[in-house]
C-alpha cells in the first residue's frame, strides 16, 4: 500500500514567500495596498494585509493543489456565504474578474487568491467551552454541511491528506514515520479499531462535499452577552472535497476534546446533538461516528509529525502538533460502544437490546434466595451525618441482617465514595452489583467462560460472543486463556483493600463489546451511555433487575406541574436536585457533593445532628400553639433579650423573616399612629403586603432613600464623598417632616445583604436613626440575613454602624432552616403595642421551634462559629481580594466575615453590571461543584454566605474553582 500511497509523493511544504513580497503581490494583482504579516497554516501560505480598504488575507496556495482545487474552494465559499448568517469570506476578484490568479515566485508557479479577513476570535482561544456553547458549534458544522448537500463541483473528487475518507491510506503511509515508538503503536492500534468498525458500514455512509475542516481553529466566534463564546463565522476552506457527511461532525468532534479532556465524550456528545438538530444523522451514520472521530485523531496526530518535519521552524505546526496527539490520547481512550451508545441517546435513537446471558449456577451461597438490598445512595436512611464516609458505619449497614446477603445495587448513586466538592464530576453510579460476603467465601462462577484477563482481583471472562462479565474483589489462580465452567470455584472473596469504604465483597459487571478497562462507578452525566453497554447483571445472579429511582425529570415536572412558578428555583433551566445536606455540602440525587457557598440559613451547616435532636426529642414530647405555657418559649426570648443591648428585650416570636418584618412595621404604625415608612431603594424585606409595598413603592407613605454603593455607585471609591449619602438621606427625611408628614419608621438592613453583603458609610445609620428619632419614629434593623455572628466581629450588624435600633427582626438561622423568626423590641414600645392588640401567630415559636432554635445558639457558641467567621473570613479576604484589579470583570468585594459579595462587571473601567455574565459564571461554577448564586438589584453580586462552619480548604476550592472560572472562561 505504501509504494502506491498518494500522500507519500508529494511533499505539502508550504511556500515561502516573505512578507513584502506578499505585499506586492497584493498590490500589483489585486490592487491592494497594505502591510502583510504571516499568519500560521499547514500547508498554504497566508499573509493578513492591512492598509486603508480594512483587512485581507493573501492567500498563497500550495503548489499540490491544482487551480481547479482552489475553484472548487472559492465556489464553496460563495454558496454558503449567501445561505449561512454566519460570515464566510468570499473571494475578491482582480479587476479582470479572476479570483484564482497564478505568479511565478523564483521560477516557482504559484496561485495566489485575495479573501477579506473575518473579524472573530477562533473558537479555540476561548479556553472553556460550555455545553450550549458545543451545541451552537455542532449546530453550525450540521447547518454547513446541510447547505452543503446541494452543492456540486468537478474537482470535488480530489486525494486530499486531510480527508477522513482517506485516513486509513494516509495513517498507513505516514504512521512508520512517526519516531516515537508508543505514539506509533496508538496510532496504528487506534486506525485499526476505526478500519474494524468502518469495514462493514462505510459503503452505507452518506457522501457529498462537506467542509473538513470545521473545527476550533476555523469557527469564529464572539463573546454574547453572558460572555460566552459565540459562534459568528467560518474560515478556512482549504479541505473542502467529496467525503461523508458524517465526517463533518466528526472533526468537530474531535477538534473539541482538547476543551474537555476530562470529559471528551460529553463534549462530543453536545457537538453530535448540535449537528443532529439541524443535519439528521442516519443510524449507520451515528454508528460510524466513534470510527471516524477516531480515525480523524490519528489522521491528524500522523499528518501533524509529518508537517513538524517539513517545517520544523513554524510556531504553527509545533503548536498543533503537540496538541493533535494529546487529542489522540484523549479519543483513543473512549470505547467505540460506549461513544456509539451516547451518541446514540444525543441524537434520539432507542437504545439497542442486546442479548442477556443468564445465570446457570449460584455465584455465592444465599444468593438469591436470602439476597437482601442495602441503600448506599443519597436517599439512604441508614447513613446520616457524614457516616456515609466511615468505613465501620457503612460495614454495620452492609452487616444489619445477619440471615442475609446484602446486596450493593445496580444503578446506584452513590453516597459512600464521597470525599467532598471537587473540580471534576466524581464517579458515583455502580455499574455492577455487589455481592458482601467476608473474606475468603467461596464464589462459583455463574456462566462458563473464558479468562480474557485476570490481573489483581479482577478477572474479566468472555460468556459469550461479545459479553464479558467481569468480576472484581476476588482471589484466583487463573490466567488469561483458562476455561472456566459454570459453576467451577472461580475463587475467594478477597480482603478488603486498606483504602476501601466498602466491607469485602466480589463486584459483578457485564460489559458488551470492545471495552478495555470497564470501570465500576462512573460520572452521572455519562452514566445512561455507560448502561447501555453495561446493563444490570441481576439475571446472571438469578436477582429481579433494580428498580430505578424517580429521575430528576419527573421530580422537576411534578413540581412545575403542583407547585407556582411564582416559588422560582435557582438554576431555573436546569436545576440540580439536591436531596441531602450536610455541614457546609449539599448532595444532589447523583451523590454529587457542592460546596454550599449560599445558605445563610443553616447557618450551623446542614442536617446538624444537635439541632435534628432537639427538634426530634420536642417532637416526641408536644408540639403546640404558643397560647399554651410551656418552658421553652420563655427560654429562647430570654436568650435573645442575652444577645441584645439594653433596652432590647421583649420578643415576639412568628416563622419568618417576612412576617417578622410586617409585624414590626404593624408595630411602629400602631404605636405611633403614623403611616409613613422610610427605608431604602431596591430593598427587600419580605413578600407580605407591608414588606413588598417597601420594594416596590407604589404610595407616597414609603419614602425610599439613596442605597449607598461604594462599587458602582456614584460616589464609588472617593470615601468622603460617601458620607454625603448620610447627609443626602437627612435632608429627604426632613424634607418629608417638612411636608407635614414625619415617619412612623425606618427600616433597613445595618448591613446591605440583600446588595451583596455591602458595608454602610461609617456614620450612616447613626445620622439616619437620629433624624428619624427626632421626629418620634422608630428605627428598625432588619438582621433576618446579616445577623446571628455571620460577620464575625459583631453579632449584630446594627453593631458595625454603633447604633441600637429600637426593633430588630431575626429569621433564617434563628432555626437553621425551621421556620422560627422573632421581632425583639423594647418592653415601653411592646407595651404601647399591647395597649392596642393582641399577637397570636399559632405555630410561632412552639415548643419545638424554641428548642431548636436554642440549639442553633448553643452550637453557635459551643462551635465557636462567629470566631471561625472572622477567621475564614481574613481568609476569603486574603484569597478573594486580589482578584479585583486581576480580573477586569470583578468590580469589588463587599462585605466582612463571612458575608461577602464578589461584584461582577462588564469592565473594569464602566463597572456597568454585569447580571448575564454571572448567571453564566453560576452555571459554570455549578459544573465544578460549588452552589453560588447572584443578588444585588441588577443580580451581578455574587453572594458568598456558606453555613459557618465552612473552613480554609473549602474557601481555597471556592478561590480555585473561581479562578478557573475566570481565568478559562464559563
Ligand atoms: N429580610 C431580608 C433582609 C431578607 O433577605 C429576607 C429573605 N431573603 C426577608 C426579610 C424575608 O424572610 P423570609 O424569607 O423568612 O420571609
Amino acid at each position: 500500500m505504501t509504494a502506491t500511497n498518494p500522500f507519500l509523493g508529494h511533499s505539502l511544504r508550504h511556500p515561502r514567500l516573505s512578507a513584502s513580497e506578499a505585499a506586492e503581490i497584493a498590490q500589483t494583482v489585486f490592487g491592494l495596498e497594505g502591510d502583510a504579516t504571516e499568519l500560521g497554516s499547514q500547508q498554504d501560505q497566508n499573509f493578513r494585509i492591512d492598509g486603508h480598504r480594512g483587512s485581507h488575507v493573501l492567500k498563497v496556495a500550495n503548489p499540490a493543489f491544482s487551480p481547479a482545487e482552489l475553484d472548487l474552494q472559492n465556489r464553496a465559499m460563495e454558496h454558503l456565504a449567501s445561505r449561512l448568517r454566519e460570515r464566510v469570506p468570499v473571494a475578491l476578484r482582480t479587476p479582470d474578474g479572476r479570483d484564482v490568479v497564478p505568479i511565478d515566485h523564483h521560477g516557482e508557479h504559484l496561485h495566489v487568491r485575495l479573501l477579506p479577513f473575518i473579524e472573530g476570535t477562533p473558537l479555540r482561544a476561548f479556553g472553556y467551552l460550555a455545553p450550549p456553547v458545543l451545541g451552537a458549534a455542532g449546530e453550525l458544522a450540521g447547518r454547513i454541511a446541510a447547505e452543503l448537500a446541494s452543492f456540486e463541483h468537478p474537482a470535488a473528487e480530489r486525494t486530499l491528506q486531510w480527508n477522513v475518507r482517506a485516513a486509513a491510506d494516509v495513517v498507513a503511509a505516514l504512521a512508520p514515520e512517526v519516531r516515537d515508538p508508543d505514539r506509533r503503536a496508538m496510532v496504528e492500534r487506534t486506525m485499526e479499531r476505526a478500519l474494524e468498525t468502518l469495514a462493514s458500514g462505510a459503503s452505507a455512509l452518506r457522501e457529498q462535499i462537506i467542509h473538513g475542516d470545521v473545527n476550533g481553529w476555523n469557527l469564529l466566534a464572539e463573546r454574547d452577552r453572558a460572555g460566552r463564546p459565540s459562534p459568528c463565522g467560518v474560515i478556512d476552506f482549504g479541505d473542502v472535497s467529496q467525503s461523508w457527511t458524517a465526517a463533518e461532525c466528526a472533526v468537530l468532534a474531535c477538534g473539541v476534546a482538547e476543551h474537555a479532556p476530562a470529559a471528551p465524550l460529553q463534549a462530543a456528545v453536545e457537538i453530535v446533538r448540535g449537528f443532529h438538530a439541524v443535519m439528521p444523522l442516519e443510524e449507520v451514520e451515528v454508528a460510524a461516528l466513534p470510527a471516524l472521530i477516531a480515525a480523524r485523531a490519528a489522521l491528524s496526530a500522523v499528518s501533524c509529525d509529518q508537517q513538524l518535519l517539513l517545517a520544523p521552524e513554524s510556531e504553527y505546526v509545533a503548536e498543533s502538533f503537540e496538541a493533535g496527539w494529546t487529542r489522540l490520547v484523549t479519543i483513543a481512550s473512549i470505547p467505540f460502544p460506549l461513544a456509539h451508545a451516547a451518541f446514540r441517546e444525543a441524537c434520539g435513537l432507542t437504545r439497542l437490546t442486546r442479548p442477556m446471558p443468564v445465570a446457570t449456577a449460584a455465584m455465592i451461597e444465599g444468593v438469591p434466595a436470602r439476597a437482601v438490598s442495602v441503600d448506599l445512595s443519597v436517599d439512604t436512611d441508614a447513613l446520616a451525618f457524614g457516616s456515609w464516609r466511615d468505613p465501620a458505619a457503612i460495614k454495620r449497614v452492609v452487616e444489619a441482617d445477619p440471615q442475609a446477603v446484602a446486596i450493593g445495587r445496580y444503578g446506584e448513586r452513590r453516597m459512600v465514595h464521597d470525599v467532598g466538592p471537587e473540580l471534576g464530576e466524581p464517579a458515583t453510579v455502580h455499574l455492577g452489583i455487589d455481592l458482601f460476603a467476608g473474606p475468603g467465601t467461596p464464589t462459583m462462577a455463574p456462566l462458563a467462560g473464558r479468562v480474557t484477563r485476570a490481573t489483581g482481583q479482577e478477572l474479566l471472562l468472555s460468556v459469550q460472543d461479545g459479553v464479558t462479565l467481569r468480576l472484581a474483589g476476588l482471589e484466583f489462580r487463573w490466567t488469561t486463556g483458562d476455561l472456566i465452567a459454570a459453576g467451577d470455584e472461580i475463587g475467594r472473596v478477597a480482603p478488603v483493600a486498606q483504602d476501601s469504604r466498602l466491607p469485602a465483597h466480589v463486584h459483578v459487571q457485564l460489559v458488551h463489546g470492545a471495552v478495555d478497562d470497564p470501570p465500576g462507578l462512573v460520572p452521572a452525566s455519562i452514566a445512561a451511555a455507560w448502561s447501555a453497554i453495561c446493563p444490570d447483571p441481576a439475571p446472571v445472579l438469578g436477582l429481579q433487575p433494580a428498580a430505578a429511582r424517580t429521575d430528576s425529570a419527573a421530580t422537576l415536572g411534578r413540581r412545575r406541574r403542583f407547585v407556582a412558578t411564582s416559588q422560582i428555583l435557582y438554576y431555573p433551566s436546569d436545576p440540580p436536585e439536591i436531596e441531602r445536606g450536610w455541614r457546609q455540602w449539599l448532595y444532589d440525587v447523583d451523590g454529587r457533593p457542592y460546596l454550599d457557598v449560599v445558605n445563610n440559613v443553616a447557618v450551623v451547616g446542614h442536617s446538624h445532628p444537635r439541632v435534628e435532636a432537639a427538634a426530634a426529642r420536642q417532637l416526641r414530647r408536644l408540639n403546640t400553639n404558643s397560647r399554651f405555657l410551656y418552658d421553652a418559649m420563655g427560654r429562647f426570648g430570654e436568650r435573645l433579650a442575652s444577645l441584645l443591648p439594653d433596652p432590647l428585650e421583649v420578643v415576639y416570636l412568628v416563622n419568618s423573616g417576612s412576617e417578622a418584618n410586617d409585624l414590626a412595621l404593624r408595630l411602629a404604625r400602631e404605636t405611633s399612629g403614623r403611616d409613613g415608612v422610610v427605608c431604602l431603594e431596591d430593598s427587600y424585606h419580605g413578600w407580605t403586603g407591608a414588606t413588598n409595598e417597601l420594594l416596590h413603592p407604589l404610595h407616597d407613605r414609603v419614602l425610599a432613600l439613596v442605597k449607598p454603593n461604594p462599587c458602582t455607585g456614584q460616589h464609588r471609591d472617593d470615601p468622603a464623598a460617601l458620607a454625603s449619602y448620610a447627609r443626602a438621606a437627612v435632608a429627604t427625611i426632613e424634607r418629608r417632616v417638612a411636608d407635614g408628614h414625619p415617619p412612623a419608621a425606618f427600616i433597613c438592613e445595618p448591613y446591605l445583604g440583600n446588595s451583596g453583603g455591602v458595608t454602610l458609610p461609617d456614620g450612616y445609620l447613626r445620622a439616619v436613626y437620629a433624624a428619624i428619632r427626632d421626629v418620634g419614629g422608630i428605627c428598625i434593623a432588619d438582621e433576618v440575613q446579616v445577623g446571628y455572628g455571620r460577620l464575625g466581629r459583631h453579632f449584630w450588624a446594627f453593631e458595625q454602624q454603633g447604633v441600637v435600633p429600637d426593633v430588630v427582626t431575626i429569621a433564617k438561622a434563628t432555626g437553621n432552616g425551621h421556620p422560627v423568626a422573632a421581632v425583639i423590641t423594647t418592653h415601653e414600645l411592646a407595651e404601647r403595642f399591647a395597649a392596642k392588640t393582641d399577637i397570636f401567630s399559632s405555630v410561632g415559636g412552639t415548643p419545638v421551634s424554641c428548642e431548636v432554635a436554642l440549639a442553633v445558639l448553643d452550637v453557635l457558641e459551643e462551635e465557636h462559629l462567629q470566631e471561625n467567621a472572622v477567621r475564614v473570613g481574613d481568609h476569603l479576604t486574603a484569597c478573594l481580594d486580589p482578584f479585583v484589579g486581576r480580573f477586569d470583570s470583578v468590580g469589588a468585594l463587599h462585605g466582612i466575615g463571612l458575608y461577602r459579595g464578589l461584584e461582577l462587571v462588564r469592565d473594569a473601567e464602566s463597572r456597568a453590571p454585569a447580571p448575564a455574565q454571572a448567571a453564566a459564571i453560576c452555571d459554570r461554577m455549578r459544573s465544578l461543584g460549588v452552589i453560588v448564586q447572584p443578588t444585588g438589584k441588577h443580580a451581578n453580586v455574587l453572594k458568598l454566605k456558606p453555613p459557618l462552619c465552612v473552613t480554609c480548604d473549602d474557601i481555597d476550592f471556592l478561590t480555585e474553582a473561581l479562578e478557573l472560572t475566570l481565568d478559562a472562561g464559563w
